[in-house]
């Protein structure tokens, strides 16, 4: 079976190394962006089975190209989940508003991220079970 391919866009050098690593072990293949710009190129490209978003990054934050993401109808299915460093009461409602399918919060807490990750892709294979 082929390699899930994941988006990490992350714009903190130790995050993306950790997150990368940890997706490696979990048998993922990569792909990294470290500004939202060259996030949202590499994905229209690529066409990964999930994205990484941190919200904080330099310029146009993680939300907003978000909402760029799910309005583009060659990664509408592609779930997105941010990254967030500030686990504030109504981050996860903002996320979702701008179109992400949940999210995990920083620091990565890297006993559960792959069982986090492998519940939103789910839905995704139950689809192609289906079809
Ligand atoms: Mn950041």
């Amino acid at each position: 079976m082929k390699n899930k391919l994941i988006l990490v866009v992350e714009d903190n050098a130790l995050n993306m190394k950790l997150i990368k690593s940890l997706l490696q072990l979990g048998q993922f293949d990569v792909l990294e962006a470290s500004d939202a710009e060259s996030g949202i190129e590499l994905a229209r490209k690529q066409k990964p089975d999930l994205i990484l978003m941190d919200i904080q990054l330099p310029g146009m934050d993680g939300l907003h190209a978000t909402q760029i993401i799910s309005k583009d109808p060659a990664l509408q299915k592609t779930p997105v989940v941010a990254l967030t460093s500030y686990a504030m009461h109504g981050d996860e409602q903002k996320a979702r508003s701008a179109g992400c399918v949940g999210y995990i919060t920083k620091p990565i807490n890297t006993r559960s991220f792959l069982d986090t990750l492998k519940d939103y892709l789910k839905p995704d294979q139950q689809l192609e079970q289906s079809a």
